[in-house]
């Protein structure tokens, strides 16, 4: 049987080579031309054959299965299970021949961080109406310190601000120019309602309804900090997950000194939150709805938020880890396509069901296996594209993507110069699916040929399952694409073969309610890697067209990430 490796390097070999032959079989000298590209064709045929398919579901197995065991502990940023991860990555990569293209000659990237945990000693309390409320640490409340201190304590106003968005181009401002410096703000995350596209992105979550944008908005305005009420539907996610997210070290990028920071990005459950909001008057429901109305004001509660926050600070010193196989083209050489899996996870934390080790197959081992693969097929291409690739597993995405936002800022080869990122982030070895989700895609100048390849591999392009749940903001393709690079993520989407309809929306609510984020997110031997075999090989064909284009790429007209692509020197 003809392997899909000769099929996938004879399809990747240039399309126009075929309208070639055809058009010039009639003299000698398009006869030798033939000759010599069937010669060359037959060569890498022979080459490819021994070695079976360049892309294979069984060696990504290997890397998942390895990454996620126990020896990792959970793959924490500062930890020696993370140091294991990387030490695994670089190696394999050298094992498959790229070049280091980290610092010095290595293959690390080194990325100074400082590690933030709060102790269980912290204090969170609210007083109104002569009544004082205690918050329970993990029950009713997690939070962290951002201002990098040993001990922070404060007494502020607290005041509710809906969102807390403030979004002109939707003619949104839930703050309504009331000052709110040094208060403490209570809002729940994501974003007005709204099945229009034009408003906020419809059913799709913007950026907009990112706690991260929260922070950072809170940031803006002043505020000494925040505190989100949690509720499932607005976070997409329940509470274990944002106390398992939050509870342990967060790292974050070291704060330069005199900068501004928050002194609480907290988070309430909804029942600590109706406790918080009874002491005003209000109910969760109702504020929720309130803040739906593009009336919203903000509701001063007449209420004090008291903190101590103890913490506990370290220099992270962590690392991405940088493999390159140059390109064939003296001068598109010096440009990269990037492919990027994050390969940090939760580490060793709280013991849930008696597991305390965070192994986190699928979030992420599943994405760095995928990168591994095309990686090692990409180097054992007899001819390579003309731009150069580079493979990038970055560090602490699970603490806000800090790894790809600081490569980002100290890029190996300049955005100007990078012509895609192609990121894997958590897909369930579930089998195969007919169609593929590659959102973000649509918004750049690859779209032609993720298109083009989608159909040479029968993948069918889905819009994603779940947009409200905003994945464009929540994976380090992001950090690549504030940064103007045309990015997105491959997932897999939700079409599984041969499995009755209904089969991958039960698997997900399985994975997303019951083991994402959690210990038991683990290697399972009766996994079944073809689906994610055939996302890396999309990966893998897109990536070399991409390396071969003509021109440099950019966002397509109106997009919010086209400013920073001109910024960056790409017109
Ligand atoms: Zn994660």
């Amino acid at each position: 049987m003809q392997s899909k490796r000769t099929k996938a390097l004879a399809a990747c070999s240039d399309s126009r080579a075929k309208n070639r032959w055809i058009g010039l079989a009639s003299s000698m000298a398009n006869l030798k031309f033939i000759m010599k590209n069937l010669l060359l064709f037959l060569a890498m045929a022979s080459l490819a054959a021994p070695q079976g398919d360049p892309i294979s579901g069984e060696h990504i197995r290997a890397d998942v299965k390895f990454l996620s065991s126990d020896l990792l502990e959970g793959r924490a940023v500062g930890a020696r299970g993370g140091q294991l991860a990387t030490e695994y990555i670089a190696t394999q990569f050298a094992l498959a021949g790229l070049q280091p293209a980290g610092d010095n000659g290595s293959y690390f990237q080194k990325v100074p961080l400082v590690g933030i945990t709060t102790r269980p000693t912290v204090k969170l309390s609210a007083t109104g109406k002569g009544q004082t409320v205690d918050f329970k640490y993990m029950q009713e409340f997690v939070g962290v310190d951002q201002r990098q201190k040993a001990v922070e304590q404060f007494d502020a106003e607290a005041i509710f601000v809906g969102h807390g968005i403030v979004a002109p181009e939707f003619q949104w401002d839930d703050f309504k120019g009331v000052d709110v410096r040094g208060k403490m703000l209570v809002l729940f995350t994501n974003e007005p309602d709204s099945n229009d596209p034009k408003f906020f992105g419809g059913r799709a979550l913007t950026y907009y309804g990112r706690w991260s944008y929260k922070y950072e908005e809170a940031l803006r305005k002043g505020a000494l900090g925040v505190i989100i009420i949690h509720t499932t539907p607005t976070a997409g996610y329940g509470w274990d997950v944002v106390r398992s997210s939050w509870s342990g070290e967060q790292p974050v990028v070291k704060l330069a000194p005199g900068a501004p920071e928050l002194a609480l990005t907290g988070w309430l459950t909804k029942e600590a939150g109706e406790k918080l909001l009874a002491m005003a008057g209000k109910h969760v429901d109702e504020l929720l709805k309130a803040s739906n109305s593009r009336d919203f004001r903000p509701i001063p509660l007449g209420i004090r938020i008291r903190g101590t926050i103890p913490s506990k600070i370290r220099a992270l010193d962590t690392r991405n880890v940088a493999g390159l196989v140059p390109g064939s083209d003296p001068s598109l050489k010096s440009e990269v396509v990037i492919f990027s899996a994050h390969w940090d996870h939760l580490g060793i934390g709280e013991a849930v069901n008696g597991d305390t080790i965070y192994n986190g197959a699928v979030d992420n081992g599943t994405g760095c296996g995928i990168l591994l693969e095309i990686a090692r097929a990409w180097a054992a291409l007899p001819q390579k594209p003309k731009r150069s690739a580079l493979f990038l597993s970055v560090t602490a995405e699970e603490g806000g993507l800090r790894g790809s936002e600081y490569y980002a800022a100290h890029p190996i080869i300049p955005a100007a110069k990078t012509v895609v990122d192609v990121n894997y982030d958590a897909l369930l070895p579930l089998g195969r699916t007919t169609d593929i989700v590659v959102a973000g895609a649509e918004r750049t100048t690859l779209w032609p040929i993720v298109q083009h390849d989608a159909q040479r591999l029968h993948f069918e392009i889905a819009p994603e399952a779940h947009p409200e749940q905003g994945h464009y903001y929540r994976s380090d393709h992001f950090s690549f694409a504030r940064a103007g690079i045309p990015a997105f993520s491959i997932a897999l989407g939700s079409h599984f073969a041969g499995k009755p309809a209904g089969f991958s929306e039960e698997a997900f609510k399985e994975f997303n309610t019951r083991h994402y984020h959690q210990p038991s997110d683990e290697y399972h031997a009766d996994w079944d890697f073809s689906g994610l075999q055939e996302a890396a090989r999309l990966g893998f064909l897109i990536g070399i067209d991409a390396a071969n284009l003509d021109k440099m790429t950019t966002w397509n007209a109106g997009d919010e990430f086209l400013a920073a692509r001109e910024k960056s020197g790409v017109k």
